[in-house]
């Protein structure tokens, strides 16, 4: 991920270096050149014009001519800035005071909720809590089969509607979730909802009912990187409808650009609490910006 932003902002801070002192018109030239770069990594243009008169403003605050550093500086600044568009700092989970903690996934079909459902669980497990899955998602023939598997593979067990009952009530699930998971002393209960392939009215109120249900203490808001642009208005439309409390990319492994990444905590106003860059269990860390923006200077 982040390849060719990486190369070329490499580019630029190389031909800077070789300058030696610095005027504003090298200032200019820096900024179209990142500018062109953060928009070919297909970033959102109001997070491109922000980031860009932010990082510009602190360059000719440095009084180049004494700056003893100028490109090194400059990099600290640019560094900064995208720690911040990336959501400043790193956001983790907050756990209810009484127990369960309820974590909602919303997103489209296919974005990997139930995929991430089963990195989320096996990482609570991880750090010795006690987590149980739901199948919430009633729509997709064998979504409930799937966060089995997943499930047994994470080795947590899976609350879902009796076999032979019939397709079952989403919603009536996650509520008895939560009783069950009082009754048998789960600390965590993953809500994996179902997804459609658009955003459509029917889809959201079913969400909204399973959260009013729930009342969860974090939804999170699942969506594949590698739909750029589309993951950043489709964030806007969940979180209209919805509410979301934070974002969880997933397929960064086949995202070259980035531009998700780079865009959606900064225009939903939400922050990034976890990437999924696999399909293994193990391909799954919470996000931290300040490393992801380490990353991306190289
Ligand atoms: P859901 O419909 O939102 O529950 O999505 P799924 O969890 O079923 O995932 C859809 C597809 O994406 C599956 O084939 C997953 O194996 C795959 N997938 C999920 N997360 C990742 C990821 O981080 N990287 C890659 N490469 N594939 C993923």
């Amino acid at each position: 991920m982040f390849d060719t932003l990486q190369d070329r902002l490499s580019d630029v801070f190389k031909g800077l270096r070789s300058k030696g002192r610095l005027t504003e018109a090298d200032i200019d030239a820096t900024m179209r050149e990142i500018r062109i770069a953060l928009l070919e990594a297909d970033v959102n243009l109001s997070v491109v014009k922000g980031f860009i008169s932010a990082v510009k403003e602190r360059c000719l605050g440095l009084e180049l001519s004494k700056a003893l550093n100028p490109t090194q500086q400059i990099i600290k600044i640019v560094d900064d800035e995208l720690v911040g568009i990336l959501g400043g700092e790193t956001r983790n989970v907050r756990f209810s005071k009484r127990p369960p903690t309820v974590i909602m996934l919303a997103g489209l079909q296919g974005a990997g909720k139930t995929t991430l459902a089963g990195k989320l669980a096996s990482w609570l497990r991880e750090q010795k809590h006690a987590p149980l899955l739901v199948a919430a998602d009633l729509q997709r023939p064998n979504a409930v089969g799937q966060l089995q598997i997943v499930g047994e593979r994470a080795g947590v067990h899976v609350f879902a509607p009796q076999p032979g009952n019939g397709v079952g009530d989403p919603v009536q699930v996650a509520r008895d979730s939560i009783e069950h998971a009082r009754r048998r002393l789960y600390d965590v209960v993953i809500v994996d909802t179902a997804g459609r392939l658009g955003v459509d009215a029917e889809l959201m109120q079913q969400a909204a009912d399973i959260k009013e249900a729930v009342n969860p203490d974090e939804v999170l808001f699942v969506v594949d990187a590698m739909i750029g642009q589309d993951a950043v208005n489709t964030a806007r439309a969940f979180n209209e409808g919805i509410g979301f409390d934070g974002v969880v990319l997933t397929k960064l492994d086949g995202d070259a650009r980035g531009g998700a990444a780079l865009s959606i905590a900064r225009v939903i106003g939400k922050p990034i609490m976890f990437a999924s860059n696999g399909e293994g269990l193990k391909d799954f860390d919470v996000f931290h910006p300040d490393r992801m923006a380490s990353r991306i200077l190289g």
